[in-house]
C-alpha cells in the first residue's frame, strides 16, 4: 500500500510554525497545502470566511494599596473597553462561584485561580463585578518555560454582557494574592472585529458512484504559541497522504477532502462549511475526520459517530488487520461535529497521546513527539477501513443518527445546557 510515514512527517517539518486563526502563519499553511494539492495534479479551492480577530491594546494590572506593583497580564479578547481608561477597585480572591462566595463582590475586582466557565461571567456580570484576573499555566511555569496566555471570550462567555479580564502567571498569581492588596487597578482596551480565515478543498470524483460522497476533514490551524504538530499537523498530513492514495488508485466513490481553518476558534471552517454548503450535505454519506495521529506512545481510538453498528464493523476491521485500537460510540470535539449535526454519520481517527509524552495547546507542541511509523499505521488502517466502504456495492452506511449522540451533538453546541 502506497502510504508513507516519512513523506507525512515531511509536512510536518513544512508546517512547523504557529498557525493561528486568520493570521499569516494561517494563510501560509493554506498555501503549503494548495501546493502540495497542485504538485498532485489536482486543482484545489481555498473558500474564505470571516473568522473573529481582536487587538488587545492595553493590558495593565497594578496593584495600589497598600502598596503599588505592576503585574504582566494579558487581557483575554472580546472582553470590552469598559476598562479602557483603567477601573481601580477592591480586590477580591472569589474562591468558588456560591451565593456565599458572592456576599462581598459587588464593585470589586475579583481574582479566581480555576478558570470561568461561560456561565461564571454572567454570575460575576448579575453579582456586580467590575473586573477578574485569571491564571495561566501551572505554579512551576517561568516565563522561560512558558508562555503567558492569550485567550479569546467567544459569543457564550459574552452574551451577558462583558467584563474586563486579564489572566497572569500562576506562580505570580499566588505571590500576589499571598500579599494581601487591598486596591488593585486593571486597565483594558482593545480593537474587535474578524478577519479572513480559510479552508482548503479539494476532490476525487467516484468513478461508479459519483453521487455518493465522502468527506474527509482535518484542521490546520494551531492556537497561539503553539506550532501544532501533534494538534494538528498530523492529521493534516494524513488525509494529505489519503488523497495521494486515492489519485493513484482512482475510488468508485467521490472523495472531497477539506482542511478546516479556525477550528480552534469553535470549529468555524468546519461549521462554515456546512452552512455554506447546504445544497451539497445530502450526497454526503460519511465524514471522517483526522485529530491527533502518530504520537510515538499512544493508542489508536475511533470514535464512532454513528449507529452503534459501525463500531462492530470499525472492531471487526481492526482484528481481521492485526491493529489494536479502541472503538467507541462517542462525538468528538472538532470538524466532524458540524456534519454529525446534519445527519452525517462520521468516524474520528486519532491516536491518544500516552500520558505526560505529550503537550497541547501551548509551545510544547512539538515534532519531537511524533514519529513517521505511528503516522503510518493509523493512515494505513484509514485507507483499509475507506477502500471496504469506498468499494462495496451498496453503500455500507445508513444515513441515520442515533438519539444519544444527537443529544450529545445538541448539548456539545450547547443547543441544551
Ligand atoms: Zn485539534
Amino acid at each position: 500500500m502506497n502510504i508513507c510515514g516519512k513523506r507525512m512527517y515531511a509536512l510536518l517539518e513544512k508546517l512547523n510554525f504557529e498557525r493561528l486563526s486568520t493570521f499569516e502563519g494561517e494563510q501560509k499553511a493554506a498555501a503549503i497545502l494548495k501546493k502540495e494539492i497542485e504538485e498532485l495534479g489536482l486543482t484545489p479551492v481555498i473558500e474564505t470566511f470571516k473568522a473573529p480577530r481582536y487587538t488587545i491594546k492595553t493590558a495593565k494590572l497594578e496593584v495600589t494599596e497598600p502598596f503599588y506593583k505592576e503585574y504582566e497580564v494579558n487581557g483575554y479578547g472580546f472582553a470590552g473597553n469598559d476598562a479602557a481608561n483603567g477601573i481601580e477597585a477592591d480586590f477580591v480572591y472569589l474562591e468558588a462561584f456560591e451565593p456565599i462566595d458572592l456576599v462581598d463582590v459587588k464593585g470589586k475586582i475579583v481574582f479566581v485561580a480555576n478558570g470561568l466557565r461561560p456561565n461564571d461571567f454572567k454570575i460575576l456580570l448579575e453579582a456586580g463585578v467590575l473586573g477578574a484576573i485569571t491564571t495561566s499555566g501551572n505554579f512551576r511555569d517561568t516565563a522561560e518555560t512558558a508562555d503567558l496566555d492569550q485567550r479569546m471570550l467567544r459569543p457564550i462567555h459574552i452574551e451577558h454582557g462583558k467584563l474586563p479580564t486579564v489572566c497572569m502567571r500562576m506562580k505570580e498569581a499566588m505571590e500576589m494574592v499571598a500579599s494581601k492588596p487591598g486596591k488593585v487597578k486593571l486597565t483594558l482596551s482593545q480593537e474587535e472585529g474578524e478577519a479572513d480565515s480559510q479552508n482548503v478543498m479539494v476532490e476525487i470524483p467516484g468513478t461508479e458512484y459519483p453521487d455518493e460522497v465522502i468527506v474527509y476533514t482535518a484542521h490546520y490551524d494551531s492556537v497561539v504559541f503553539s506550532h501544532g504538530m501533534f494538534d494538528n499537523a498530523t492529521g493534516t498530513a494524513t488525509i494529505l497522504e489519503v488523497l495521494r492514495y486515492y489519485k493513484e488508485n482512482p475510488p468508485k466513490r467521490t472523495l472531497r477532502f477539506i482542511w478546516c481553518g479556525s477550528e480552534e476558534r469553535g470549529l468555524l471552517g468546519s461549521k462554515h462549511y456546512v452552512a455554506a454548503h447546504e445544497e451539497e450535505l445530502e450526497k454526503i454519506r460519511l465524514c471522517i475526520n483526522v485529530d491527533m495521529t502518530g504520537p510515538i506512545f499512544g493508542r489508536d481510538y475511533a470514535l464512532v459517530t454513528a449507529e452503534e453498528s459501525l463500531c462492530s464493523v470499525i472492531t471487526f476491521l481492526y482484528k481481521e488487520l492485526g491493529h489494536p485500537m479502541t472503538v467507541m460510540q462517542e462525538i468528538c470535539s472538532s470538524d466532524s461535529i458540524p456534519f454529525a449535526d446534519k445527519g452525517i454519520p462520521s468516524v474520528n481517527f486519532l491516536r491518544r497521546g500516552a500520558n505526560n509524552s505529550y503537550q497541547i495547546h501551548c509551545r510544547h507542541d512539538v515534532i519531537d513527539i511524533i514519529s513517521a511509523d505511528a503516522l503510518e499505521r493509523t493512515a494505513k488502517f484509514i485507507v483499509a477501513f475507506s477502500n471496504r466502504v469506498i468499494e462495496s456495492k451498496f453503500f455500507p452506511i445508513d444515513k441515520t443518527m442515533p438519539e444519544i449522540m444527537v443529544d450529545k451533538i445538541n448539548k456539545y453546541l450547547r443547543k441544551k445546557l
